[in-house]
């Protein structure tokens, strides 16, 4: 068989598209290589969404080139999102590519490197599909993919919102939704291949299902069937979008057992002016009035967001702004980060007008403020157990095992080598909390609805 490297930046839709890509190319006669001077195609799945996931790319382009003038038969592709972003003008960019394809079109990816082979020249595909939906073509047999005990199931691509910094519409293109019976088929299977937490992905993920399906389904009503699937023992999506976050949504979290109570909901920002220039359709009180409804809902969910600092125009006291909503809901952890103009964005017409060395400071100050609020939420787990999911071995010193809690912070914990394997829910008793992660110890075992104390060195099963 052929060998095919693949290197993936950016998102989780990144990660899924590339593994979508490898089971493809598996059944066109590539496998997998970690090493990529074995390699006969090597595809770099891209990222835009920051200058420097940029940087980083058009870094490995250069380290690539070596490779490529050693073997002119290896194909060299770039897919994803930059790949989008510049179609041809990656060419001028990077000579030595052979292929240049963007997101929509990795289900093409076999087609698109035969041509290559076919045209003996590079080919550029960045036209978006023009169907309503979208599909995940089962296949049957063998493949090259065995889900970990927690796996991302796509549900929708694109997104319609159209913010102003942001990239991925002019990427990604439009919302499309998958049908609800292919989720649930493709989440049957990753069960029987010993996946137990199903995390739903999308740009925006919580906009499923508003358009284009044959067998219309809402969003929450999606969260409702895939629960029901025997095996999921624990249900997550991401990335939510505050405007489509429904009350049905909230009602879900308290009648679903298995959806973890986490919840990622970016903001931006915390001034309305702001979040308005943003194009975010919602005011800073709006999101707050949603927490709060939340939290009523499920007193203890952990909630995280994105931040976005030095926005074009923003004052101190609408970065003040931001620091306060930050403060009023507690976030658990956040994704934070200075503002940089992007390629094709309507932001990146307007005056950058706030120097670097001031949105570096307000990021500092926000990073200071998460630090302390995570510390905080952090030590309500100090000494108590926790249900974690194990993903696998732990790489930290003195740890045996890593998962996650429903609150999706990272535990590492030492158990019983010889009976916890991954896919298992263990109860961890929490004796350290450092950062957005924990330590602690094994104590009993959820395995096929039995519990086993593991405490005293000697398993008793409780039923
Ligand atoms: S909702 Fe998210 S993905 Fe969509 S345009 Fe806004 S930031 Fe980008």
């Amino acid at each position: 068989m052929k060998q095919v490297y693949l290197d993936t930046f950016g998102c989780q839709m990144n990660v899924a598209d590339t593994d979508r890509m490898e089971l493809l190319l598996f059944h066109s006669g590539y496998v997998r290589t970690g090493q990529m001077g074995e390699a006969d195609l090597i595809l770099i799945n891209t990222c835009s969404i920051r200058e420097k996931a940029e940087q980083k790319i058009y870094s490995l382009a250069g380290n690539l080139k070596p490779l490529k003038m050693a073997n002119p038969d290896l194909i060299l592709g770039f897919t994803g999102c930059l790949a989008q972003q510049e179609g041809e003008r990656l060419l001028e960019k990077i000579p030595f590519v052979d292929l240049v394809l963007g997101p929509d079109g990795i289900e093409h990816i076999v087609q698109v490197v035969d041509e290559v082979k076919g045209k003996n020249g590079p080919v550029v595909r960045t036209e978006f599909d023009t169907e309503k939906n979208y599909s995940i073509p089962e296949f049957a047999g063998e493949t090259p993919l065995h889900p970990g005990p927690s796996t991302f199931v796509n549900i929708i691509k694109g997104c319609d919102k159209f913010c102003t910094f942001c990239v991925v519409p002019g990427t990604r293109g439009r919302e499309k939704s998958r049908e609800a019976l292919e989720i649930e088929r493709e989440v049957r299977l990753l069960v029987s291949r010993g996946a137990r937490e199903i995390i739903l992905l999308g740009q925006n993920v919580n906009a499923y299902g508003k358009r284009g399906l044959k067998q219309a389904v809402p969003f929450h009503e999606l969260l409702y069937r895939v629960a029901a699937i025997p095996g999921v023992e624990r249900l997550r999506f991401t990335t939510s979008h505050p405007k489509d976050f429904t009350k049905e949504c909230i009602a879900a979290y308290k009648d679903i057992d298995i959806l973890a109570n986490h919840l990622h909901l970016p903001v931006q920002s915390g001034n309305n002016r702001i979040l308005e220039e943003m194009r975010r359709t919602h005011t800073a009180e709006e999101y707050i009035s949603l927490i709060d409804e939340l939290k009523s809902a499920v007193p203890d969910v952990a909630l995280s967001t994105d931040i976005i600092v030095g926005y074009p125009g923003e004052s101190d006291s609408e970065f003040e702004d931001t620091l306060v909503l930050i403060e009023r809901v507690q976030f658990s952890s956040s994704y934070m980060f200075t503002y940089s103009p992007r390629p094709g964005t309507p932001a990146q017409d307007f005056p950058d007008s706030v120097p670097q060395s001031v949105k570096s400071e307000r990021l500092q100050r926000t990073i200071e403020l998460q630090n302390r609020l995570t510390r905080e939420q952090g030590q309500k787990f100090a000494g108590q157990e926790v249900d974690v999911l194990v993903e696998g071995r732990s790489s930290r010193p003195g740890a045996d095992f890593r998962g996650r809690n429903p609150h999706y912070w990272s535990v590492n914990f030492t158990g019983d080598q010889n009976r916890i394997r991954p896919g298992d829910m263990v109860k961890v008793r929490i004796e350290e909390v450092s950062g957005h992660a924990l330590r602690g110890k094994a104590v009993a075992l959820n395995r096929g609805g039995k519990r086993t104390l593991l405490e005293q060195g000697i398993p008793i099963t409780t039923g």
